[in-house]
């Protein structure tokens, strides 16, 4: 068993998306970096649809020609039927060259964290960071506890800088007592399950069997219903439906219960029981998420910063949560490699991070939260990320407000912003229009 090192210059505390995302951004610059993950992997996870955006971040991090050669089920876009109004989009019609993808989140994540060692970071499974200490000027210590091979040993490692991608544990937010919750109006909660056999929704909006994979590309299916949305993701051999509901749909419930909820609520709902239909429950399955939308006031400071969901989560309507986690280990990391070189500036680039940071969490918080008005988004920020974005990415995701009744505020941001005027010849036809009907 190898040995944790005691000291290190940067401590990565999870190896999810976000953590080894970074953890391989700094080893590739010559970094000595640890990473902490509690977990052995593969490991379960969630969110299984990734839009098209990952790939330039995986690119940067030179793991896209891993992820090809796991051979991922390609998707061409979304359908959402939102208050019985039916949307599509083609990421082809946009000019995407690269799908989306319908990955087994333990397959890929294991894929990043294997290449993270493969560039030069020094990965540990099983070992689970307990405390940080700040207030030690030989450095950050972070205590853990090491269980590899049935142990229990506690042990400390000192840093000078601390990525915590602990995920929705938020660890570090919750020890600076800087986590918060997303107004009132947004407390849901999701239940999730896999199907074998479920149909799925192709491209040309017709249902197919899942052997038809072979040769239709599938679409992201989202609906909603009363007061939530559900989700249905066809993976290789089974298929991702979730719930997205208050959290008072569910109060007093037992597993049991709230399984029996799940599948009834599920079979139950228009286009997704035709889809359902042959279908068959994996028994054991059910997941639960119920902390679900937050934030934290903080997220970097001179030697720590938070990133993907252990800053922040936001419903994952747009499938954006991946996106973050990669967006957020890159600026995380380039502040890093600056501070590292240049360490009288590592406040200044600390605070220019934190502001990107809270830009981007704005930016998608505006977009899958319909009050947005709510807690803490600064709109001057989220309006300078929509100028500065690449148009493509820009016109996806302008057309991807369309789809549901979330994002009126962001609409009003763009705007005002002065965006939508860039899209006059083109943003106005097919790529947004409602269709007429599925083909179920
Ligand atoms: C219901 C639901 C549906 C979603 N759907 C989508 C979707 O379709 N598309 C999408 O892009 N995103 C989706 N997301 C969001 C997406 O799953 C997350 O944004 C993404 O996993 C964030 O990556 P991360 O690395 O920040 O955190 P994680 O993937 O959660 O990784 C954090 C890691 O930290 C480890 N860890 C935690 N605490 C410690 C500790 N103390 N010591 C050591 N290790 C620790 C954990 O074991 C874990 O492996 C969804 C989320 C939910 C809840």
């Amino acid at each position: 068993m190898t040995a944790i090192p005691q000291s290190c210059d940067v401590l990565i505390i999870g190896g999810g998306p976000a953590g080894s995302s970074a953890a391989t951004h700094l080893a590739q610059a010559g970094i000595d970096v640890v990473l902490l993950e509690r977990s052995v992997f593969p490991r379960n996870q969630v969110g299984e649809s990734l839009i098209p955006h990952i790939w330039k971040f995986s690119d940067m991090t030179g793991v896209s020609e891993k992820i090809e050669q796991e051979g991922f089920l390609a998707k061409a876009g979304g359908i959402t039927v939102w208050n019985d109004k039916i949307h599509q989009i083609l990421f082809s019609d946009f000019g995407y060259t690269r799908p989306g993808l319908h990955v087994e989140r333990d397959i890929f994540d294991d894929i990043l964290l294997k290449h993270a060692g493969c560039r030069g970071a020094r990965v540990f499974n099983e070992v689970s960071v307990r405390a940080a200490d700040f207030s030690d000027s030989q450095g950050t210590k972070i205590a853990y506890t090491d269980k590899r091979g049935h142990s229990n040993l506690e042990g400390a490692i000192r840093c000078q800088y601390v990525i915590d991608a602990s995920g929705h544990s938020s660890f570090l937010a919750n020890q600076f007592k800087v986590r918060q919750t997303i107004s009132t109006r947004f407390n849901f909660l999701s239940l999730w399950g896999y199907y074998e056999n479920s149909r799925f929704v192709g491209v040309d909006r017709k249902s197919y069997a899942s052997e038809a994979l072979a040769t239709v590309k599938p679409v992201t299916f989202v609906m909603s219903f009363e007061d939530g949305w559900v989700w249905h993701i066809v993976l290789r051999g089974k298929t991702s439906v979730g719930l997205i509901v208050p959290t008072g749909r569910t109060k007093g419930m037992g597993r049991q219960q709230r399984e029996e909820f799940f599948k009834h609520t599920c079979e139950h709902l228009p286009h997704l029981n035709k889809l359902l239909e042959p279908a068959k429950f994996i028994e054991g399955s059910l997941q639960y998420r119920p902390d679900y939308s937050y934030y934290s006031k903080n997220v970097c400071g001179e030697n720590y910063y938070c990133i993907g969901d252990a800053a922040a989560f936001v419903d994952p309507i747009f499938s954006h949560g991946v996106q973050n986690a990669f967006y957020n280990a890159a600026a995380a990391t380039l502040a890093i490699k600056e501070s590292l070189k240049n360490p009288k500036q590592r406040f200044r680039y600390s605070q220019l991070c934190e502001s990107r940071m809270q830009q981007f969490y704005g930016f998608s918080r505006a977009l899958s939260l319909g009050d947005f008005g709510c807690n803490g988004v600064n709109p001057a920020l989220v309006k300078s990320l929509m100028k500065s974005l690449p148009p493509l990415e820009l016109e996806l995701i302008l057309a991807a407000s369309e789809m549901t009744s979330r994002s009126e505020n962001f609409r009003l941001l763009a705007r005002e912003a002065g965006v939508l005027g860039r899209f006059d010849d083109n943003f106005s036809g097919q790529k947004r229009a409602p269709v007429a009907a599925l083909e179920f």
